[in-house]
């Protein structure tokens, strides 16, 4: 085979080899390899292998910058899962929101609004009524429904 068309072959079949290296391996001058590439309308100078992180949420490799597949993943990554601070009931909650609060210093979270109120009333009321299992499941579904409308 012609050495041009190694050089050819080679930039296609390894879009990220330098031109230095496929001259070398050719067994051409880098200047000559240079030539055949750019008459052929080829790379000259490729571009770096991405660099490779391990995803946030599965572990597994992905060349995304954020180093979150997209998807579930990035799902998964920007929803956490909290407990209410009040009725106990787990839910999700952006992760951009949650940051905020751990700036802010808040040590309580609240699934919903009307869970913050409830719990400011009965702290000012000094009332300390027991957990009621029947809001819980209300709060409850407030909770997923706020997961919905309000990340
Ligand atoms: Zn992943
Ligand atoms: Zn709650």
């Amino acid at each position: 085979m012609k050495a041009k068309n190694k050089i050819v072959r080679l930039r296609q079949n390894n879009r990220f080899m330098s031109t230095a290296k496929i001259a070398k391996q050719v067994g051409v001058t880098r200047q000559y390899a240079r030539e055949v590439l750019l008459k052929n309308n080829l790379e000259t100078n490729p571009p770096k292998p991405k660099r490779v992180v391990y995803c946030k949420v599965c572990r597994e490799i992905t060349t995304d910058r954020y180093g979150l597949h997209d998807g579930e993943c990035r799902f998964r990554w920007n929803r956490i899962r909290l407990t209410c601070s009040f009725c106990k009931v787990p839910f999700y909650r952006s992760r951009k929101r949650v940051m905020q609060g751990y700036k802010l210093k808040l040590k309580n979270v609240y699934c919903t609004q009307s869970c913050y109120q409830t719990y400011r009333k009965q702290k000012t009321n000094g009332n300390r009524q027991r957990f009621n299992p029947e809001m819980g499941t209300k709060n409850q579904q407030d909770g997923i429904q706020h997961l919905y409308t309000r990340v």
